[in-house]
């Protein structure tokens, strides 16, 4: 199937997810997927990191990163304020954690992405990257 084929229903529905403050991330990344017509598994626990989106087609793996969690660096990533010391040994474990990950998986072959929290708000980048990123192998 066709990655164009995203319909103007899916589409102000996926919007809507973003807005929704409840939603998380990902579900918004894997609507997108699944109104594009790809094939993808989710949480591969077979896999370093538990990658959120598997596309074994072609050989990738998405992970969808929270910004304040895993250190963007972008406005909704701001240190706290108190106990910083405690937030930052955290995020230190978790920046190390995915790169580990990220690592081990290219080291298996895999092609791995991250698409980030922030992102989300211009659905049309992140389509386009996910085409791409789906297209290579076809
Ligand atoms: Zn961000």
């Amino acid at each position: 199937m066709c990655a164009d084929t995203v319909t103007p229903e899916q589409r102000s529905k996926i919007m809507a997810l973003v807005k929704s403050k409840n939603t998380k991330p990902e579900m918004v990344v894997r609507s997108l997927c699944h109104a594009m017509g790809l094939r993808f598994r989710l949480h591969r626990r077979d896999l370093p990191g538990t990658p959120d989106l598997v596309f074994p087609k072609h050989r990738l793996c998405l992970f969808v990163h929270g910004c304040f969690w895993h250190r963007h660096g972008c406005k909704y990533s701001s240190m706290p304020k108190s106990r910083a010391d405690y937030w930052a040994t955290k995020f230190d474990t978790n920046a190390s954690r995915d790169e580990r990950c990220i690592n081990r998986l290219k080291l298996m072959d895999w092609r791995v992405d991250v698409i980030w929290e922030c992102e989300l708000k211009d659905l049309d980048r992140v389509k386009e990257r996910v085409q791409t990123l789906t297209t290579l192998l076809d």
